[in-house]
């Protein structure tokens, strides 16, 4: 098929899919599940992408457990995966999404002549997932799309639209207020005109189907660590961003830069319980320590080089008033604009641990809860999207190509990991009108525009980069 005709194709089969995306958008967004927990979201995104013929790869497959962090108690899966089932989760795939195992690979194997497309297999060990899904003669493309949802609970205001149309989360405590329902569901239109121009294609394409971002638990590490980069020459991610242009008409910033390095970190400090009045000397107070912690932490001298952040997060003591603390939990988080920041304030910070413990005659843990690294989106693979967006799918784009961010982001180990094997990747920015501000109680985003356009950039950069001779 000749290159216009293959960009029509694409076009139109996203404008044709848009109405069915935007009902699973609102399935998605309806039945939110937050970070380790998208039971029900990632089954049947697995059942759609087993349907349509891809290999899906499930369970272990996806992810190194132990790479993971932050995980729940069995009890609260358990309970978390009743829950799931009961409000529609597939019944085949819903038992390999147990004890947090969520994430959900698609893989669709071009250009080995098989005709007609071998029939589509569940692989649930990540040696199976290798063995021969992967093609040396042609370039592995992976494509990143991240499907939770954050702990916050939903609006209730009339005004707001899922309220307004039927379909608020019901999950209390958790809602779509980043849209990675959105992503989710481009991610399903990209499967689905992809598959429609498969003969077209060449090597190995993997839609990698993320849990987790929020809180960056190690998802995305434990997905690189089961090796399902270590062959990609190219990586392609996208996040939801609010239009700024007055007209509304400009699609999508091609890439992003100025990510923040981050590290979450649990702590607990123990010290000695005593009586307030009787015995204060006898005690070791963790209050005080890790009073004295959250202190000098925020005292931490900022870094010349660039930007340095400190955050501290739920403090929690059980003691009573009559009695010396001897234990206390906080969290804390830092972040730098270089992985080399990040690196200085996580030395600082640990400093700070060890001599406000030590003052209070008190001991703490400390546990890793997360991390991202700095990342930038290659100048190569902007410049594929610019011209694969404006002149074959006729779409009008900002006039820079990188937007300026200020989060962080755990697609970076997946970007960092293909930039490392001497290919590009880019997290675009795909532009709609929102509803508020992203993570507040009444976010919400516009449909059309945003699955339209993501699933047809998605799929022409693909199809753009095998048909490079
Ligand atoms: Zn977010
Ligand atoms: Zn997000």
């Amino acid at each position: 098929m000749e290159r216009a005709k293959v960009y029509e194709t694409i076009r139109n089969t996203a404008e044709e899919i848009t109405p069915k995306l935007i009902e699973y958008r609102h399935d998605f967004h309806k039945y939110a599940e937050g970070g380790w927990l998208e039971i029900r979201t990632g089954s049947l995104i697995a059942r759609r992408l087993f349907e349509m013929g891809y290999d899906v790869l499930v369970g272990g497959a996806v992810m190194k457990p132990e790479a993971r962090m932050n995980l729940y108690t069995e009890e609260f899966f358990e309970k978390e995966y009743q829950r799931a089932v009961r409000q529609g989760a597939d019944p085949e795939f819903a038992p390999y999404m147990k004890n947090g195992m969520t994430g959900v690979i698609g893989i669709l194997r071009c250009g080995n002549g098989e005709e007609p497309h071998p029939p589509a297999r569940v692989l649930t060990t990540a040696e199976e997932a290798h063995r021969d899904t992967e093609n040396d003669a042609a370039p592995v493309i992976g494509m990143r799309f991240d499907i939770d949802a954050l702990g916050i609970p939903e609006s209730e205001d009339p005004e707001h639209q899922p309220v307004k149309c039927g379909y608020a989360s019901v999950n209390n405590g958790f809602m779509h207020a980043c849209g990675h329902d959105s992503h989710a569901c481009i991610g399903l239109g990209t499967a689905e005109i992809l598959m429609k121009i498969r003969k077209e294609l060449k090597g190995t394409i993997k839609l990698i189907f993320q849990p987790h971002e929020e809180g960056v638990a190690g998802a995305a590490e434990a997905i690189v660590a089961n090796g399902h980069l270590d062959k990609a020459m190219y990586l392609i991610s996208s996040h939801s961003t609010k239009q700024t242009d007055e007209s509304d008409e400009e699609a999508l910033y091609p890439g992003m830069h100025g990510m923040l390095a981050t590290s979450k970190w649990g702590v607990v400090m123990h010290g000695r319980s005593a009586h307030a009045g009787g015995s204060p000397e006898k005690g070791h107070d963790a209050l005080l320590a890790a009073a004295t912690c959250i202190l000098e932490l925020n005292a931490i001298p900022r870094h010349s080089g660039g930007i340095s952040r400190i955050g501290i997060g739920k403090v929690r003591d059980d003691s009573v008033i009559n009695a010396i603390s001897d234990e206390v939990h906080f969290d804390f988080e830092v972040r730098g604009q270089t992985n080399e920041i990040c690196q200085y304030m996580e030395r600082k910070a640990k400093l700070v641990l060890d001599h406000a413990s030590a003052m209070h005659e008190c001991t703490y843990d400390l546990v890793r809860k997360g991390g991202a690294e700095n990342f930038a989106s290659s100048e190569g693979l902007m410049k594929r999207v610019r011209r694969v967006c404006e002149q074959d799918l006729g779409m009008k784009l900002p006039e820079t190509d990188s937007m300026k961010g200020s989060g962080s982001e755990d697609v970076s180990y997946m970007i960092n990991k293909v930039i490392a094997n001497g290919g590009e990747g880019t997290f675009m920015r795909i532009l709609t009108n929102v509803e508020d501000i992203a993570h507040s109680r009444s976010y919400n985003i516009n449909d059309e525009k945003i699955l339209t356009n993501g699933a047809k950039a998605f799929a022409g950069v693909v199809y753009d980069i095998c048909s490079e001779k």
